[in-house]
């Protein structure tokens, strides 16, 4: 059995969508200063093209999480596998995530960053995939609401695999 991707959003899509989501984030916050936190590792890409359209003085952490398994079926269990480098008190954190799915590892998310006090916490994530909710988080920037697909590239992987695809995609087996 082999794989081929078909294309959901291309380079170009993504790449206005992050532009204007930058811009956004840019007003809104005005001069406060952000803390960008990058949650490992399906969300690398979106967030350093993210931070690149933003034009705020930021600094940027990494929080790595796993969710899922080999396979393409959330565990529900969220697992920190790498906290922050520094602490969040008093700070305006924007979690840029790839996807929101399930929104377990989103709905953990918060509840742990709000235990360190931070002075506001948002979502930015790139996707939303609305019909496999089973909590209600608030996406505070979103990219794009796909269908209830498994998608891959732009820094989401299957087994590890497509994360350097520059555009999002659907695995089909031939
Ligand atoms: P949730 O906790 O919201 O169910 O899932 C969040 C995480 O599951 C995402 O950050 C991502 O790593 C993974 N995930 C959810 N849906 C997909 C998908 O369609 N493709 C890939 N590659 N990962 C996904």
């Amino acid at each position: 059995m082999s794989e081929r991707i078909n294309v959901m959003l291309s380079q170009e899509t993504i790449a206005a969508r992050v532009r204007e989501l930058g811009a956004q984030i840019t007003r809104e916050y005005a001069d406060r200063a952000l803390v960008l936190v990058c949650v490992l590792k399906g969300s690398f890409v979106f967030a350093s093209d993210l931070a690149r359209a933003i034009d705020l003085p930021m600094r940027i952490d990494f929080l790595g999480v796993r969710s899922y398994g080999e396979g393409t079926e959330s565990s529900g269990v969220v697992q920190i596998t790498q906290d922050l480098s520094r602490p969040i008190a008093l700070e305006d954190v924007l979690i840029v995530e790839d996807i929101v799915d399930t929104g377990l590892t989103i709905a953990h998310l918060m509840d742990l960053f709000r235990t360190r006090q931070p002075r506001s916490v948002k979502v930015a994530s790139l996707l939303h995939k609305p019909a496999r909710s089973k909590v209600e988080v608030k996406i505070d920037y979103l990219g794009f609401t796909i269908e209830d697909k498994f998608v891959v590239g732009y820094g989401l992987d299957f087994a590890e695999k497509y994360r350097n695809l520059p555009y999002i995609g659907v695995v089909e087996r031939t």
